[in-house]
């Protein structure tokens, strides 16, 4: 039988109406803002903090991904289901996806196969606008930046060399990383270098993320920080008088989304930075709303433990008062073939050898995990091309370290293949759930934060610092910015910053090459290595293959 494509799957399902699902969470029609009648947002006054509290929050990650991804997404949308089968009141609580990946290499970020939410058309797409109101009270800074400089009421003398804020847009475009602005006269603004980030790596999206209600959100697009004045002040987008602006253009970004899975169960989606380059976990908000909702709330945090989980963590569940009571780390034999060496033309043939080599990478992780004072569950995502042999020895291989392995079919079966992950994540959950413990103190010294997570989670022996980022850091110090969290932005492809050491590398030591500040997010960011805060399309982008009917039915999307 040919397999059908994700958007065939989805397109073939008949979607019920949204107050039906609204309904199994008890909320009233009344409450939910209707974008049509497949989509929802959801008003704050839901989140209740008692059940934030009582309810369990899982956390699905996962060993270093390929670039294809390893299945996060998908296991656990297939978890949700499979924890609805077994009588648990569960939601899932992802990130929206960016038009980025879903034209570029990787696709869209709305599950695969049987494990899906939907309309997933319209959640790789536009969806609700977040990501178009974020751009917007983005560029809107940028634009107040630039009148300022023009302007001859209330100029802030602001030296246009040092202006770090750069505009936004979410599509990858390579051509935009550098920009020269403001050319043509003295009638159309003040020359000036400028660059573009992609939307999910902008400051506001992670402010959005971060954000616990308005005022909160407001006080932090007020204290983004924008550059200097040409007698070396900090100039804040408050004294542009931006935040009430920038608010107002999320007043409706601000809100959840509710969607429904293939098996009409509930699905809050919201808020999309991504993990190497930002957070890389949906809003505060979202993750609440689901707690106050359900017994259950599964939420996914991008790429590998070593990026989302460490920031949702010590980022997320530090700041708001989260408390992870499992974590499902998501491995694929596929993964564990390229970690034990593996060419990309062997990914899919089974070898046991290779799989054995790269069980060392799934086995950092799982020792990670457990520093947070967390148990995880290891989900085998499985994939047509294992071969028994090679799931076993992942599966004893996890049992000698006390770790419950189970293989997930959530791809194949939806619920039907997940029910077992499910009765293991609820056993964790029921039985063997601790306090989650944060790595570090976001009131350490700044150096000391990063050489916890690079010599803790990475395995690193040392952190270089360039000539830059010792000036970030003095920059960082003078500002009062020391007590932010660490936002590590680095390469999904390795532990390191070396795209090339897979598996568990030892012997290295990650070079910062600058840090960059988002004060508004109270994060500040270390660039390691290469990382690119603009991606680039691939030589054959994913768009090619895409299209849509006369009757409006788009295919290819993925
Ligand atoms: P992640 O969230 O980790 O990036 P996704 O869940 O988005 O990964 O999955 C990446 C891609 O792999 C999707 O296109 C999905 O359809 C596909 N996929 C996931 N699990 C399986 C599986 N078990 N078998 C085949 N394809 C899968
Ligand atoms: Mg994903």
């Amino acid at each position: 039988m040919a397999h059908l494509s994700d958007i065939e799957i989805a397109q073939a399902k008949e979607l019920q109406h949204i107050t039906k699902i609204a309904s199994k969470l008890s909320i009233k029609e009344d409450d939910l803002e209707l974008y049509g009648k497949y989509k929802a947002k959801l008003p704050l006054h839901l989140i209740d903090e008692e059940k934030v509290k009582e309810n369990n929050l899982v956390l699905v990650t996962a060993l270093t991904p390929t670039p294809a991804g390893e299945g996060k997404t998908t296991v656990s949308i297939g978890l949700t289901e499979g924890l609805n089968k077994i009588g648990k009141q569960a939601t899932v609580v992802l990130r929206e996806p960016s038009l980025g990946p879903v034209f570029g290499i990787k696709g869209g970020a709305a599950g695969g196969g049987y494990s899906q939410v939907v309309p997933m058309e319209d959640i790789n797409l536009h969806f609700t606008g977040d990501f178009n109101a974020v751009e917007k009270a983005n560029n809107l800074l940028s634009a107040l930046i630039d009148n300022n400089l023009q302007s001859k009421v209330n100029n802030l003398n602001i030296d246009p060399r040092t202006i770090l804020w750069k505009r936004v847009i979410d599509m990858n475009d390579r051509a935009l990383r550098q920009i020269t602005i403001g050319l043509g006269g003295t009638a159309n603004g003040i020359p000036r270098e400028d660059g573009f980030n992609i939307t999910p790596a902008s400051e506001v999206m992670a402010i959005l993320c971060m954000a616990t209600d308005f005022d909160n959100l407001k006080e932090r697009l007020g204290n983004i920080f924008i550059g200097f004045t040409f007698d070396k002040k900090p100039v804040f987008a408050k004294d542009l008088n931006a935040e009430n602006a920038m608010a107002i253009l999320l007043k409706d970004a601000i809100k959840p989304n509710l969607v429904q899975t293939l098996e009409e169960n509930p699905a809050i989606i919201h808020g999309g930075p991504f993990a190497n380059i930002a957070q890389g976990t949906n809003t505060i908000i979202a993750t609440k709303m689901g707690l106050s909702l359900s017994d259950y709330a599964v939420t996914e945090a991008g790429f590998g433990a070593d990026l989302g989980a460490e920031k949702f963590l010590n980022i997320k569940s530090a700041f708001a008062g989260l408390n992870p009571k499992c974590v499902v780390l998501v491995a694929t034999i596929r993964a564990l073939r390229h970690h034990g060496g593996a060419q990309k033309e062997e990914y899919n043939t089974p070898n046991v050898e290779r799989v054995a080599e790269g069980f060392k990478n799934l086995e950092k992780h799982i020792e990670n995990i457990r520093k947070y004072n967390i148990e995880p569950v290891v989900a085998v995502n499985s994939f047509i091309s294992d071969s028994d042999e090679e799931v076993k020895f992942v599966v004893e291989a996890c049992s000698e370290l006390g770790v419950h392995a189970v293989v997930s079919e959530g791809w194949a079966k939806g619920g039907e293949g997940t029910q077992d992950l499910a009765r293991a994540v609820v056993d964790v959950v029921e039985n063997k759930a601790t306090e989650f413990k944060p790595l570090y103190d976001w009131k350490s010294p700044v150096k000391e934060k990063i050489a916890t997570i690079a010599k803790e989670i990475y395995g690193a022996d040392d952190v270089i610092y360039d000539k830059k980022a010792m000036l970030n850091l003095r920059r960082i110090d003078r500002l009062g910015f020391n007590d932010f969290a660490i936002c590590m932005a680095k390469t999904q492809k390795s532990f390191s910053d070396d795209d090339k050491l897979i598996g568990r590398p030892t012997g290295f030591s990650v070079t910062v090459r600058e840090i960059e500040i988002a004060a508004g997010a109270e994060f500040i960011i270390p660039i390691l290595g290469k990382m690119m805060r603009m991606p680039g399309l691939p030589g054959k982008p994913a768009s090619e293959g895409m299209s849509i009917d006369n009757e409006g039915v788009i295919s290819g999307l993925s």
